[in-house]
């Protein structure tokens, strides 16, 4: 099948071509990202490969129709970014990788958390500068700490895993209660509860409409004193503002970010010579308790590889008109 592949970096084609030995298409790699002005690019693909911050909206969608694109292959996990309704309307199939390694989301989202807590991004600047002093890096140990875990999927879950080795209490809430989580320990609670317990809310529900700013000012106002927040799911659960004022108030003490709300104009390009438009992301950038990364969570050897896998082997079993597990299904809303 010849592929039109978007928004490629070095790590894209490095990985896709090694496990395309196993798939032989053919594909085609565009630096470019995929959106209105980009879509004829694919002109000519029967398929086109997109990843999270590809604009795949409905006029996307019908300019990659009408070239003749039939099949949309993310090769992340996450579709809140595809137009699913119109997709189904043009008999356009899509499919996803829903689950890549998720140990690779929940050992970056520890990763932040300890960064955070141990100040290890400050005291890598002071030590480079010659500056041993310790005064504003106090941290505190995990071990026996609350931490509120907000949706217990694959990637919730495998945080848990890790957190209970650190000796914490877990809190989680999620709309779907999984046994063998409560089984190690971890308790389920209502979101209040876990807001107004927890020294640490990491969040790992997916982007849909009742998860929308789920952290906004109310919930700012409802967690504990000092809370550390992370989020390495998706920017917009968390309504970025709020936590501006909460950091500024001192009610949130920490917060580490792999993704933010409007990171489609900032990550994934060296964007260090221009000057940074979004406002709110350069007070972000201002706090001394705030870490971001630009979306790498998922940036694993272990997990390139399964994306690159389960992305061509998707695009076989469309070519075959086989049914393919990972499609994603258009739901009506009732
Ligand atoms: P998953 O589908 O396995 O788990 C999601 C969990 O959230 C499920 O248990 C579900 O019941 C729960 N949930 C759904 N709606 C909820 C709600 N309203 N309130 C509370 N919980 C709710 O997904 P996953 O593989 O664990 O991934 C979680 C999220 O992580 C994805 O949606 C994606 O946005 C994000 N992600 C980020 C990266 C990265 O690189 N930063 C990589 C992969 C995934």
């Amino acid at each position: 099948m010849r592929i039109a592949v978007f928004g490629t970096k070095s790590y894209t084609s490095t990985y896709f071509d090694r496990a395309n030995k196993a798939f032989g298409h053919e594909l085609v790699y565009f630096e470019a990202r995929l959106h209105e002005r980009t879509a004829r690019l694919a002109e000519g693909f029967p398929t086109v490969c997109a990843f999270v911050n590809d604009q795949i909206d409905a006029a996307v969608l019908r300019k990659l129709h009408t070239g003749g694109v039939r099949t949309i292959a993310l090769r992340c996990a996450g579709f809140n970014n595809v137009d699913l309704e119109v997709a189904a309307q043009l008999g356009m199939q899509v499919v996803r990788v829903p689950a890549y390694s998720p140990e690779s989301v929940a050992e970056h989202t520890v990763a932040l958390l300890l960064a955070l807590n141990r100040r290890i991004h400050r005291a890598f600047n002071r030590v480079r500068e010659g500056n041993f002093a310790l005064e504003g890096l106090v941290g505190f140990e995990l071990r026996r700490r609350t931490v509120g875990v907000v949706g217990t999927g694959r990637i919730g879950a495998a945080v848990t895993k890790i957190l209970n080795g650190f000796g914490c209490r877990i809190l989680a809430y999620d709309i779907a209660e999984d046994p063998e989580v409560s089984a190690s320990g971890v308790k389920y609670v209502e979101l209040d509860e876990l807001l107004k317990s927890s020294d640490i809310v990491t969040l790992h529900c997916p982007l849909v409409p009742a998860t929308h700013h789920l952290i906004d000012a109310a919930a700012v106002d409802a967690m504990k004193n000092g809370v550390m927040l992370i989020n390495t799911s998706r920017g917009a659960l968390v309504d970025t503002p709020a936590v501006i004022e909460g950091l500024k108030s001192g009610r949130i003490g920490a917060v580490g970010l792999d993704v933010y709300e409007e990171e489609e104009a900032l990550f994934f390009e060296d964007l260090s010579s221009k000057v940074l438009q979004d406002d709110v992301f350069a007070r972000l950038l201002t706090f001394p308790n705030v870490v971001i990364t630009g979306h790498q969570a998922f940036l694993t050897e272990e997990a390139l590889t399964t994306i690159a896998e389960t992305t061509l082997r998707n695009i076989s079993q469309v070519e075959r008109g086989e049914e393919c597990e990972n499609a994603v299904a258009f739901m009506a809303k009732a």
